[in-house]
């Protein structure tokens, strides 16, 4: 007997469940009483006396919300009288407050031909990123011009504002309507990967390093006019930088680079300024040699990163400017964030004993250096 009472009561994880579905509904009732008041808010003119370009801008800054989260909560509130079921629904526990923006915002769009009760049963039955995507399907089916009316209206808003800040850096801002944004995505994301042992950068850097890998063709097609000297690329004492196209000059590190795998358009001067090397993406690495190199590493030979050999460079293990050879043994595919490690950012990658091969991190000094300079 005492068994089977044990067997019926709550377990602390039902009560769990519970306390955060109360919760939750309470949330989204405070949340419904909000959204009433900001509609009233957005009403009045209590914002502009504030200074505010619009109710929404008042609420970001004042109430601390997203512009999406402060239009949200307006358009509940603007909408609530002729949402009654969904309204109840909220009440009942049956769908959220998330939902019912998605609502109040379908309701907007397609005015009289809105039909409440159909979409509160789909609410009920999916998820509010599901519910949000069959609207955008209701709101195609009652009215497919206005649909494309609104996408082409995103289309008007696009923009890609490129500004070059004082150290050279490039400054990017911009907005792409939703099939733009979709194909820009398709092509970025599977390079903003992590990707190899001991990735650490955030989800913006990798961003920023798959447009800058998107553009550079992985570093195996960049198309780059660079100018410099022997003594630039021996980064020997007293030389010039490099010049590169759209950029400020740039450091002998970054042209070892370039000019590792040799396939940027290149002007190579000696002291006296006389052009001793023109390669229209002429490469030091020949076309069958770097078929050979493909079939051998099969991908980026950084540990762990499964880059493509058409992502991936044909990097010198000993640069040619040193006298390294262009054979297979001296070469090894890496991608161009790896590639870039081992120019500009100070890593090695040597081949251990058996083959494998092992990544150094670079020195790194802690207070002042054990002894002065000779
Ligand atoms: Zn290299
Ligand atoms: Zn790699």
């Amino acid at each position: 007997m005492l068994a089977a009472q044990d067997a019926c009561a709550p377990s602390d994880n039902d009560l769990l469940r519970e306390r955060l579905f109360q919760r939750r509904r309470v949330i989204d009732l405070q949340e419904i009483a909000f959204a009433r008041e900001a509609a009233d808010f957005a009403a009045s003119d209590a914002w502009e006396e504030d200074g505010s370009v619009s109710a929404v801008d008042w609420l970001r800054f004042n109430c601390h919300m997203t512009a999406g989260a402060a239009c949200n909560a307006i358009a509940v509130g603007e909408m609530l009288e002729q949402l009654p079921e969904s309204h109840q629904a909220v009440v009942d526990g049956e769908i959220g407050f998330a939902h019912l923006a998605t609502m109040a915002r379908t309701a907007e769009a397609l005015d009289d031909r809105f039909d409440e009760r159909v979409l509160v049963e789909k609410a009920k039955e999916n998820s509010p990123g599901k519910f949000f995507y069959i609207c955008h399907h209701a709101r195609h089916a009652f009215d497919p011009k206005q649909f494309a009316a609104e996408q082409a209206e995103q289309v008007e808003q696009r923009r890609l504002k490129l500004s070059t800040w004082i150290d050279g850096s490039l400054l990017i801002s911009g907005q792409l309507d939703p099939v733009g944004g979709a194909a820009f995505l398709t092509k970025l994301a599977p390079l903003a990967r992590r990707s190899g042992a001991l990735d650490y950068r955030d989800q913006e850097q990798r961003n920023a390093d798959a447009l800058v890998e998107l553009c550079s063709g992985g570093g195996s097609q960049a198309q780059i006019q660079v100018t410099s000297s022997l003594e630039t690329l021996l980064a020997l004492a007293g030389a010039p930088a490099a010049e590169m196209e759209h950029s400020l000059p740039v450091s002998s590190k970054t042209i070892e680079r370039l000019a590792c795998d040799s396939s940027i358009a290149r002007v190579l001067l000696n002291s006296e300024s006389t052009v001793i090397d023109v390669g229209r993406s002429k490469r030091v690495v020949s076309e069958p040699g770097r078929r050979a190199l493909a079939a051998r590493d099969g991908s980026c030979r950084w540990p762990e990163c499964d880059r493509p050999p058409s992502r991936s460079a044909a990097h010198h293990l000993v640069h040619w400017i040193h006298g390294g050879s262009s054979d297979l043994d001296n070469l090894i595919l890496l991608c161009h964030r790896h590639h870039w490690m081992v120019h500009e950012g100070k890593w090695q990658i040597v081949r251990g004993e058996d083959g494998r091969m092992l990544t150094i991190p670079p020195m790194v000094h802690f207070g002042p250096p054990s002894r002065g300079p000779d």
